[in-house]
């Protein structure tokens, strides 16, 4: 093919030079719509439950295969596992062929129909994405319908791999240690194959449109995760570029991971805890090998939303304490429930809402929730004997909603001694601070709680007016926005007025280009996705104080984010070529 430059979304940095190995769209052939006799209907039924059960268990096979420090992968499967046991998919599909007489392979498609159909009324990318995986996932079942089975050839030498998109089950079996790079048409940030290319380590491009397509069998393609190109037939001049960049790259990634687990420290001395965030039980190993000096943010909703029902305390109990135990002596601090609003479980009540990212969602949920918050507090406070916990509260608006949480935090306490648990007393208690409300009011609140912990993703999106979900404003998602700068400042500085601790656990902390302001600001800690881990404290390592005080003065007198960017790659940046060539898109934003 001729030399095509393709784009999408980078979601997993690297650099990946080689041959194509195309994945075929779904594996099977939808046979024209048929309608099966009445006495034929018990075994179409039939062929169906075999089918759904011969597709579950080639993924318990999977599953198998999958080797022990791949955690994420095998929690994956498992839930993949799950949604085909789902008897809702099947009793729908039966459904078909009972009462419209459909040939299995026609109900199944009808079925997973409906049920996309639910999850794209959510206006969501988690709820998106997991409706094409469940979409995905019948492809399997299908396969065994038109009697195809695993259509998915092997491969024998390593690739780079491009599909409309990929499942975790097609990754286990397509073998990872031969891909090199990946690059879909399908996916997100959030999405599953984006997470994975991540935890792998291997670049990643998705979103790519009609990359399928464009990209044949053995074309000769680079992906570059940095930037977020596809580029097909390489010229010479490109493929020198690309060469040096990847071995820059993993240069630079071996002299970052050495010392990783080296304190978050700035070059003169001033300590910054660099935390890690986490979504999934399964990633707390990440924390340990990235050098993460404990969890700054558990997102609790993933136990809930993965779940066919809500989490007993039993459950929640158990998980909490493995978790505090793993990381201990180093702290985990634990967020209660951010669900609602658009992010609903299915042990949860349903209700539709015009705005969900301003609707019922995080403690506003969980007040009118009371037995599902209740549960959770109980569980949390439970599993602090276990290890180094704290509990943090998201979207706290002000002071009265904080009374309100801590009243229920109270009950939860009181019922635990009355009924003789041990618990932590002292667990220090923290809030999120996400909201403008919660920025002009951060004096009084300070008062009342251990630590604060900032929501760059949330505070972003409620301050500038911008729908975090919606790509079309993501050029406005600017951190060093002056109205920004001013907010985290005058957080932090209210809560080191009275004596707390104020930690950054948005996206804005994985930030390079953001570091030296932090540090200026004086943030007690920062919390990040674990692969981030060792470049921030490697950037922490050589910057000093008094620079990045005067770096946030000029920061704070700038009346524009242009200048301020502009500031900052400059004075600090031009020391970090190699942050500015890894991270560079970061900055270079267009509608
Ligand atoms: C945030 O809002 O910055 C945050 C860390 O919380 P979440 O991304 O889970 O809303
Ligand atoms: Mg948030």
């Amino acid at each position: 093919m001729a030399r095509t430059i393709l784009t999408g979304e980078a979601v997993s940095s690297g650099v990946s030079v080689g041959k194509a190995y195309l994945l075929a769209k779904g594996h099977y052939c939808l046979t024209s719509v048929q309608n099966i006799p009445e006495d034929h209907v018990a075994q179409e039924v039939e062929r169906l439950r075999w089918a759904f059960d011969k597709a579950q268990r080639s993924l318990e096979q999977i599953k198998s295969k999958v080797p022990v420090e791949q955690h994420e992968h095998a929690a994956i499967l498992d839930s993949h596992i799950m949604i085909l046991r789902d008897p809702k998919l099947r009793q729908k599909t039966e459904r078909y062929i009972r009462e419209m007489r459909l040939n299995a392979e026609w109900a199944l498609e009808k079925g997973v129909d409906d049920v996309e159909k639910v999850f794209s009324d959510i206006d969501d990318e988690y709820f998106q994405a997991r409706a094409h995986e469940i979409r995905l996932l019948t492809h399997r079942v299908m396969n065994h319908l038109s009697g195809n089975g695993s259509a998915i050839k092997p491969i024998t030498s390593r690739v780079i791999l491009i599909a409309h998109d990929l499942t975790p089950a097609d990754t286990v079996e397509l073998n990872v240690s031969k891909i090199m790079a990946l690059s879909t048409a399908q996916g997100g940030k959030t999405s599953h194959v984006s997470i994975m290319a991540r935890t792998l380590e291997i670049p990643a491009v998705v979103g790519v449109e009609n990359v399928d397509t464009e990209v044949r069998d053995s074309d000769f393609v680079i992906v570059d995760g940095f930037q977020g190109k596809v580029v097909v037939d390489p010229d010479d001049e490109e493929l020198e570029h690309y060469t040096n960049l990847k071995y820059q790259f993993e240069s630079y990634r071996r002299e970052v991971m050495r010392h990783r687990d080296l304190p978050g420290e700035s070059g003169d001395g001033f300590r910054i805890n660099v935390m890690a965030n986490i979504e999934l039980f399964e990633e707390v190993r990440a924390v340990l090998d990235y050098g993460g000096e404990g969890v700054g943010l558990y997102r609790t909703e993933y136990s809930y939303l993965n779940r066919h029902r809500l989490p007993s305390e039993e459950e929640l109990t158990e998980e909490y304490s493995d978790l505090a135990s793993i990381i201990s002596p180093e702290r985990v601090i634990i967020r209660t429930l951010d669900a609602g609003g658009d992010k609903i479980g299915k042990g949860f009540e349903q209700r539709e809402e015009a705005n969900p990212a301003l609707g019922l969602r995080a403690v506003r949920f969980c007040l009118q929730h009371r037995d599902i918050f209740k549960t959770q507090l109980r569980a949390i406070l439970r599993a602090s004997q276990y290890g180094r916990i704290a509990m943090m509260f998201p979207m706290i608006s002000g002071l009265a909603e904080l009374g309100e949480v801590k009243q229920v935090l109270e009950e939860a306490k009181h019922e635990l001694r009355q009924e003789g648990v041990v618990f932590d007393e002292q667990m220090p208690t923290g809030i999120m601070i996400e909201l403008p409300s919660a920025v002009m009011v951060a004096d009084l609140l300070a008062r009342e709680v251990d630590f604060f912990s900032i929501g760059t993703n949330d505070l972003i999106q409620y301050s500038l007016g911008i729908d975090r979900t919606n790509r079309h404003v993501s050029y406005l998602y600017q951190p060093l926005h002056p109205a920004l700068i001013r907010s985290i400042k005058h957080i932090v500085d209210a809560g080191h007025r009275e004596g707390i601790e104020v930690s950054m656990c948005g996206e804005m902390a994985v930030d390079p280009y953001c570091l030296p302001v932090l540090l200026g600001m004086q943030v007690d800690s920062l919390s990040l996705n674990p692969q981030s881990i060792p470049v921030i404290k490697k950037v922490m390592r050589q910057l000093n104080t008094e620079e990045c005080f005067d770096l946030l003065k000029r920061v704070l007198e700038s009346d524009s984010v242009t200048q301020s960017n502009q500031m900052v790659k400059e004075n600090v940046f031009k020391r970090f070529p190699e942050e500015l060539l890894f991270y560079s898109s970061m900055l270079e934003k267009t509608p």
